[in-house]
Protein backbone atom coordinates (compact mmCIF):
# COMPACT_ATOMS: atom_id res chain seq x y z
CA UNK A 1 0.00 0.00 0.00
CA UNK A 2 1.47 3.30 -0.62
CA UNK A 3 0.41 6.84 1.03
CA UNK A 4 -2.07 7.61 -1.82
CA UNK A 5 -4.18 4.54 -0.55
CA UNK A 6 -4.98 5.61 2.95
CA UNK A 7 -7.91 6.17 3.82
CA UNK A 8 -10.34 7.35 6.48
CA UNK A 9 -13.28 5.08 7.46
CA UNK A 10 -16.05 6.81 9.26
CA UNK A 11 -18.45 4.26 10.84
CA UNK A 12 -22.00 5.52 11.05
CA UNK A 13 -23.50 5.29 14.33
CA UNK A 14 -27.17 5.95 15.82
CA UNK A 15 -27.69 6.64 18.97
CA UNK A 16 -30.61 8.07 21.07
CA UNK A 17 -29.46 8.89 24.72
CA UNK A 18 -25.88 9.79 26.06
CA UNK A 19 -25.62 6.47 28.44
CA UNK A 20 -26.25 4.43 25.27
CA UNK A 21 -23.39 6.50 23.43
CA UNK A 22 -20.96 5.79 26.22
CA UNK A 23 -21.15 1.67 25.83
CA UNK A 24 -21.34 2.19 21.70
CA UNK A 25 -19.06 4.87 20.96
CA UNK A 26 -16.67 2.82 18.31
CA UNK A 27 -12.75 3.30 19.41
CA UNK A 28 -10.23 4.73 16.83
CA UNK A 29 -8.80 1.81 14.74
CA UNK A 30 -4.99 2.24 13.38
CA UNK A 31 -4.59 -0.81 10.24
CA UNK A 32 -1.13 -1.07 9.71
CA UNK A 33 0.67 -2.07 6.29
CA UNK A 34 1.84 -6.13 6.20
CA UNK A 35 5.47 -4.42 6.19
CA UNK A 36 4.71 -1.87 8.71
CA UNK A 37 7.52 -1.38 11.94
CA UNK A 38 5.28 -2.34 15.03
CA UNK A 39 7.67 -0.58 17.66
CA UNK A 40 8.04 2.47 16.04
CA UNK A 41 4.42 2.99 15.73
CA UNK A 42 3.89 2.47 18.75
CA UNK A 43 6.25 5.01 19.99
CA UNK A 44 5.27 7.56 17.96
CA UNK A 45 1.53 7.33 18.92
CA UNK A 46 2.74 7.48 22.51
CA UNK A 47 4.34 10.55 21.71
CA UNK A 48 1.07 11.66 20.28
CA UNK A 49 -0.54 10.99 23.70
CA UNK A 50 -2.25 7.49 22.17
CA UNK A 51 -2.55 4.82 24.30
CA UNK A 52 -3.37 1.31 23.21
CA UNK A 53 -6.22 -0.45 24.53
CA UNK A 54 -5.97 -3.81 22.52
CA UNK A 55 -3.33 -5.35 19.52
CA UNK A 56 -5.36 -7.33 17.04
CA UNK A 57 -4.40 -9.81 14.42
CA UNK A 58 -6.11 -10.91 11.06
CA UNK A 59 -5.98 -14.54 9.36
CA UNK A 60 -2.95 -12.50 7.15
CA UNK A 61 -1.43 -11.30 10.22
CA UNK A 62 -1.98 -7.51 9.86
CA UNK A 63 -2.21 -5.85 12.83
CA UNK A 64 -4.78 -3.40 13.74
CA UNK A 65 -4.15 -1.12 17.13
CA UNK A 66 -7.45 -0.51 18.81
CA UNK A 67 -6.78 2.87 20.72
CA UNK A 68 -8.02 3.67 24.35
CA UNK A 69 -11.33 5.98 24.83
CA UNK A 70 -9.20 8.35 27.26
CA UNK A 71 -6.48 9.13 24.38
CA UNK A 72 -5.83 12.47 23.56
CA UNK A 73 -8.10 13.84 20.53
CA UNK A 74 -5.51 14.73 17.58
CA UNK A 75 -6.72 14.84 13.76
CA UNK A 76 -7.33 11.27 11.61
CA UNK A 77 -4.28 13.13 9.33
CA UNK A 78 -1.79 12.71 12.58
CA UNK A 79 -2.36 9.28 12.18
CA UNK A 80 -2.50 8.63 9.07
CA UNK A 81 0.70 10.35 8.35
CA UNK A 82 2.99 7.91 10.50
CA UNK A 83 5.03 5.89 8.13
CA UNK A 84 3.16 2.24 8.12
CA UNK A 85 -0.18 3.37 8.91
CA UNK A 86 -2.34 2.00 6.06
CA UNK A 87 -6.31 3.25 7.51
CA UNK A 88 -7.46 5.13 10.38
CA UNK A 89 -11.30 4.56 11.29
CA UNK A 90 -12.73 7.25 13.98
CA UNK A 91 -15.66 7.07 15.35
CA UNK A 92 -18.49 9.83 14.69
CA UNK A 93 -18.43 12.12 17.05
CA UNK A 94 -21.98 13.15 18.70
CA UNK A 95 -20.12 16.89 18.98
CA UNK A 96 -17.85 17.43 15.97
CA UNK A 97 -18.03 21.13 16.02
CA UNK A 98 -16.86 21.94 19.36
CA UNK A 99 -14.22 18.89 18.94
CA UNK A 100 -13.26 20.74 16.07
CA UNK A 101 -12.84 24.11 17.28
CA UNK A 102 -9.26 24.28 18.64
CA UNK A 103 -7.57 26.00 21.64
CA UNK A 104 -8.48 29.49 21.62
CA UNK A 105 -11.62 31.95 20.64
CA UNK A 106 -10.96 35.69 19.70
CA UNK A 107 -13.31 37.81 21.02
CA UNK A 108 -13.15 40.90 19.59
CA UNK A 109 -9.46 40.75 18.86
CA UNK A 110 -8.73 39.45 22.84
CA UNK A 111 -7.42 35.69 22.40
CA UNK A 112 -8.53 33.15 25.21
CA UNK A 113 -6.73 30.33 24.87
CA UNK A 114 -3.36 29.24 23.33
CA UNK A 115 -1.61 32.12 25.69
CA UNK A 116 -0.92 34.04 28.14
CA UNK A 117 -4.01 33.36 30.93
CA UNK A 118 -6.98 36.04 30.04
CA UNK A 119 -8.57 37.63 33.31
CA UNK A 120 -12.28 38.13 34.02
CA UNK A 121 -12.97 40.43 36.52
CA UNK A 122 -16.14 42.45 37.99
CA UNK A 123 -18.79 42.29 40.77
CA UNK A 124 -21.39 39.96 40.50
CA UNK A 125 -24.30 42.52 39.55
CA UNK A 126 -23.55 45.60 38.21
CA UNK A 127 -25.46 47.70 40.80
CA UNK A 128 -24.86 51.45 39.20
CA UNK A 129 -22.64 53.36 36.95
CA UNK A 130 -20.59 55.01 39.42
CA UNK A 131 -20.13 51.68 40.78
CA UNK A 132 -19.03 50.00 37.23
CA UNK A 133 -16.69 52.49 36.30
CA UNK A 134 -14.52 52.61 39.41
CA UNK A 135 -14.61 48.53 39.49
CA UNK A 136 -13.70 48.79 35.67
CA UNK A 137 -11.29 50.98 36.44
CA UNK A 138 -9.40 48.70 39.03
CA UNK A 139 -9.99 45.47 36.82
CA UNK A 140 -8.01 46.99 33.90
CA UNK A 141 -5.18 48.22 36.15
CA UNK A 142 -4.65 44.86 37.83
CA UNK A 143 -4.52 43.78 33.96
CA UNK A 144 -8.01 42.21 33.23
CA UNK A 145 -8.90 41.97 29.58
CA UNK A 146 -12.73 41.30 30.36
CA UNK A 147 -14.98 43.37 32.53
CA UNK A 148 -17.93 41.03 33.70
CA UNK A 149 -21.32 41.77 35.78
CA UNK A 150 -24.60 40.54 35.85
CA UNK A 151 -27.72 43.15 34.41
CA UNK A 152 -30.11 39.99 34.59
CA UNK A 153 -29.61 37.94 37.65
CA UNK A 154 -30.26 34.15 37.72
CA UNK A 155 -31.61 34.40 41.73
CA UNK A 156 -32.39 31.20 43.53
CA UNK A 157 -34.65 33.47 45.60
CA UNK A 158 -38.01 35.59 43.98
CA UNK A 159 -37.33 38.06 46.95
CA UNK A 160 -33.11 38.43 46.01
CA UNK A 161 -32.13 41.51 43.92
CA UNK A 162 -32.44 40.75 40.22
CA UNK A 163 -30.25 43.00 38.12
CA UNK A 164 -31.07 45.97 37.16
CA UNK A 165 -31.58 44.87 33.33
CA UNK A 166 -31.07 46.66 30.51
CA UNK A 167 -29.53 50.11 31.74
CA UNK A 168 -27.37 47.91 33.29
CA UNK A 169 -25.94 46.84 29.79
CA UNK A 170 -25.16 50.15 29.13
CA UNK A 171 -23.35 51.33 32.25
CA UNK A 172 -20.87 48.22 31.62
CA UNK A 173 -20.71 48.57 27.93
CA UNK A 174 -19.89 52.73 28.38
CA UNK A 175 -17.18 51.43 31.73
CA UNK A 176 -15.96 49.01 29.78
CA UNK A 177 -15.50 50.99 26.37
CA UNK A 178 -13.81 53.78 28.86
CA UNK A 179 -11.12 51.37 30.41
CA UNK A 180 -10.60 48.89 26.93
CA UNK A 181 -12.24 46.16 28.33
CA UNK A 182 -14.30 43.65 26.76
CA UNK A 183 -17.58 43.18 28.05
CA UNK A 184 -18.89 39.54 29.09
CA UNK A 185 -22.44 39.29 31.11
CA UNK A 186 -25.29 37.13 31.12
CA UNK A 187 -27.81 36.46 28.85
CA UNK A 188 -31.23 34.91 30.79
CA UNK A 189 -33.78 34.77 28.11
CA UNK A 190 -34.71 34.27 24.62
CA UNK A 191 -36.49 38.19 25.28
CA UNK A 192 -33.09 39.99 25.84
CA UNK A 193 -30.35 37.82 23.62
CA UNK A 194 -30.40 40.15 21.19
CA UNK A 195 -30.39 43.40 23.55
CA UNK A 196 -27.65 41.75 25.24
CA UNK A 197 -25.72 41.02 22.01
CA UNK A 198 -25.70 44.18 21.14
CA UNK A 199 -23.35 45.36 24.35
CA UNK A 200 -21.88 42.08 25.39
CA UNK A 201 -18.59 41.39 23.27
CA UNK A 202 -19.23 37.89 25.08
CA UNK A 203 -21.80 36.51 25.80
CA UNK A 204 -22.60 34.39 29.34
CA UNK A 205 -24.56 31.65 29.71
CA UNK A 206 -25.39 30.75 33.36
CA UNK A 207 -24.80 28.04 35.42
CA UNK A 208 -28.95 27.72 35.58
CA UNK A 209 -29.28 27.74 31.81
CA UNK A 210 -26.93 25.40 30.11
CA UNK A 211 -29.17 23.02 29.10
CA UNK A 212 -32.04 25.93 28.56
CA UNK A 213 -31.83 24.79 24.32
CA UNK A 214 -34.04 27.27 23.38
CA UNK A 215 -32.25 29.64 24.92
CA UNK A 216 -28.67 28.07 23.44
CA UNK A 217 -30.21 28.54 19.66
CA UNK A 218 -31.54 32.16 20.25
CA UNK A 219 -28.22 33.05 21.68
CA UNK A 220 -26.35 31.23 18.71
CA UNK A 221 -28.09 33.19 16.44
CA UNK A 222 -26.50 35.82 17.50
CA UNK A 223 -23.37 34.51 16.04
CA UNK A 224 -21.36 36.23 19.10
CA UNK A 225 -18.72 33.59 20.92
CA UNK A 226 -20.54 32.87 24.03
CA UNK A 227 -18.83 31.91 27.81
CA UNK A 228 -20.40 28.64 28.56
CA UNK A 229 -20.81 27.59 32.37
CA UNK A 230 -20.76 24.27 33.53
CA UNK A 231 -24.50 23.39 34.87
CA UNK A 232 -24.09 22.61 38.60
CA UNK A 233 -25.01 18.95 38.00
CA UNK A 234 -23.36 18.38 34.08
CA UNK A 235 -21.35 15.93 33.35
CA UNK A 236 -18.64 17.19 30.81
CA UNK A 237 -20.73 14.93 27.95
CA UNK A 238 -23.91 17.46 28.55
CA UNK A 239 -21.95 20.34 28.59
CA UNK A 240 -19.72 19.36 25.19
CA UNK A 241 -23.40 18.95 23.58
CA UNK A 242 -24.46 22.49 25.01
CA UNK A 243 -21.54 24.02 23.33
CA UNK A 244 -22.13 22.13 20.78
CA UNK A 245 -25.76 23.35 20.18
CA UNK A 246 -24.64 27.32 20.27
CA UNK A 247 -21.97 26.25 17.46
CA UNK A 248 -24.87 24.48 15.17
CA UNK A 249 -26.86 27.69 15.43
CA UNK A 250 -24.42 29.87 14.95
CA UNK A 251 -21.88 30.98 17.73
CA UNK A 252 -18.90 31.70 16.23
CA UNK A 253 -16.75 30.49 18.86
CA UNK A 254 -17.21 28.83 22.81
CA UNK A 255 -14.91 29.64 26.01
CA UNK A 256 -16.00 27.08 28.34
CA UNK A 257 -16.38 27.88 32.60
CA UNK A 258 -15.68 25.76 34.81
CA UNK A 259 -17.53 27.32 38.08
CA UNK A 260 -17.79 24.17 40.38
CA UNK A 261 -20.37 21.50 40.23
CA UNK A 262 -22.77 20.17 43.32
CA UNK A 263 -20.68 18.05 45.49
CA UNK A 264 -21.63 16.31 49.11
CA UNK A 265 -19.64 18.48 51.42
CA UNK A 266 -20.71 22.15 51.75
CA UNK A 267 -17.86 23.18 53.23
CA UNK A 268 -17.48 25.38 50.27
CA UNK A 269 -20.16 26.34 47.89
CA UNK A 270 -19.38 24.32 45.17
CA UNK A 271 -16.87 21.38 44.11
CA UNK A 272 -14.41 22.86 41.54
CA UNK A 273 -13.75 20.14 38.78
CA UNK A 274 -9.71 20.70 38.64
CA UNK A 275 -9.39 17.50 36.67
CA UNK A 276 -12.16 18.26 33.82
CA UNK A 277 -10.53 21.59 33.67
CA UNK A 278 -7.19 19.30 32.58
CA UNK A 279 -9.08 17.23 30.46
CA UNK A 280 -10.75 19.99 28.23
CA UNK A 281 -7.72 21.73 27.88
CA UNK A 282 -5.33 18.38 27.15
CA UNK A 283 -7.28 15.90 26.32
CA UNK A 284 -9.46 17.95 24.02
CA UNK A 285 -8.06 20.98 23.88
CA UNK A 286 -10.61 23.44 24.15
CA UNK A 287 -10.50 26.91 25.89
CA UNK A 288 -11.40 26.43 29.31
CA UNK A 289 -11.34 29.21 32.09
CA UNK A 290 -12.59 28.47 35.78
CA UNK A 291 -14.72 30.58 38.06
CA UNK A 292 -13.13 29.63 41.62
CA UNK A 293 -15.61 32.80 43.24
CA UNK A 294 -18.59 30.24 42.48
CA UNK A 295 -16.85 27.54 42.18
CA UNK A 296 -15.54 28.18 46.40
CA UNK A 297 -17.57 30.90 47.52
CA UNK A 298 -14.91 32.27 49.48
CA UNK A 299 -12.62 34.63 48.84
CA UNK A 300 -9.33 33.55 50.49
CA UNK A 301 -9.89 30.66 47.91
CA UNK A 302 -9.80 32.75 44.95
CA UNK A 303 -5.72 32.63 44.89
CA UNK A 304 -5.02 28.95 45.27
CA UNK A 305 -7.84 27.93 42.91
CA UNK A 306 -6.92 30.25 40.61
CA UNK A 307 -2.84 28.56 40.61
CA UNK A 308 -4.68 25.46 40.50
CA UNK A 309 -6.72 26.58 37.65
CA UNK A 310 -3.98 28.05 35.42
CA UNK A 311 -1.84 24.61 36.32
CA UNK A 312 -4.38 22.74 35.11
CA UNK A 313 -4.33 24.29 31.74
CA UNK A 314 -6.94 26.74 32.19
CA UNK A 315 -7.16 29.64 29.57
CA UNK A 316 -8.10 32.14 32.17
CA UNK A 317 -9.45 32.64 35.54
CA UNK A 318 -13.15 34.91 36.10
CA UNK A 319 -12.79 36.96 39.69
CA UNK A 320 -15.77 38.64 40.99
CA UNK A 321 -14.43 41.73 42.92
CA UNK A 322 -16.49 44.68 44.20
CA UNK A 323 -15.73 48.33 45.08
CA UNK A 324 -17.64 47.28 48.69
CA UNK A 325 -18.20 43.91 49.16
CA UNK A 326 -20.17 44.11 52.66
CA UNK A 327 -22.69 46.38 50.81
CA UNK A 328 -22.90 44.55 47.37
CA UNK A 329 -26.11 43.39 46.30
CA UNK A 330 -25.23 39.76 45.62
CA UNK A 331 -22.83 37.37 46.51
CA UNK A 332 -20.38 40.20 49.05
CA UNK A 333 -19.12 37.35 50.62
CA UNK A 334 -17.20 36.12 48.08
CA UNK A 335 -16.05 39.31 46.15
CA UNK A 336 -12.53 40.65 46.85
CA UNK A 337 -11.39 44.15 47.11
CA UNK A 338 -10.56 45.86 44.38
CA UNK A 339 -6.70 45.72 46.02
CA UNK A 340 -7.26 42.04 46.73
CA UNK A 341 -8.05 41.62 43.08
CA UNK A 342 -4.77 43.97 41.83
CA UNK A 343 -2.85 41.96 44.62
CA UNK A 344 -4.03 38.48 42.92
CA UNK A 345 -3.92 39.03 39.67
CA UNK A 346 -0.66 40.82 40.22
CA UNK A 347 0.86 37.30 41.78
CA UNK A 348 -1.04 34.45 39.29
CA UNK A 349 0.38 36.88 36.40
CA UNK A 350 3.77 36.50 37.81
CA UNK A 351 3.64 32.74 38.52
CA UNK A 352 1.98 31.61 35.23
CA UNK A 353 2.71 28.68 33.98
C1 LIG B 1 -22.38 34.58 37.40
O1 LIG B 1 -21.25 34.33 36.97
O2 LIG B 1 -22.83 35.73 37.48
C2 LIG B 1 -23.25 33.47 37.87
C3 LIG B 1 -24.52 33.66 38.18
O3 LIG B 1 -22.62 32.28 37.94
P1 LIG B 1 -23.21 30.78 37.76
O4 LIG B 1 -24.12 30.81 36.56
O5 LIG B 1 -21.96 30.00 37.54
O6 LIG B 1 -23.91 30.45 39.03
MN1 LIG C 1 -22.16 35.95 41.63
Amino acid sequence: LTKRTKRLIFPSEIFEEIEDFKQTRSPVIVSLQPDANLGAIKKRLTELGQWLSSEERDNNGRVSLVLAAHSTKVKPEQLLGIAGVAAVSMPTSVHPKIEAQGPSVDVDGVRVGGGAPVFFAGPCSVEGEEQIFEIARAASQAGASFLRGGAYKPRTSPYAFQGHGEPALLWLQRAAREFHLKVVTEVMSEATAPLVAERADLLQIGSRNMQNFSLLKEVGKTQKPVLLKRGMSATVEEWLLSAEYLLVHGTKGVILCERGIRGFDTSTRNLVDIGTVALLAHVYRLPVIVDPSHGTGRKDLILPLGRAALAAGAAGVMIEAHNDPGSALSDGPQALTLSELQQTLAQLKREQP
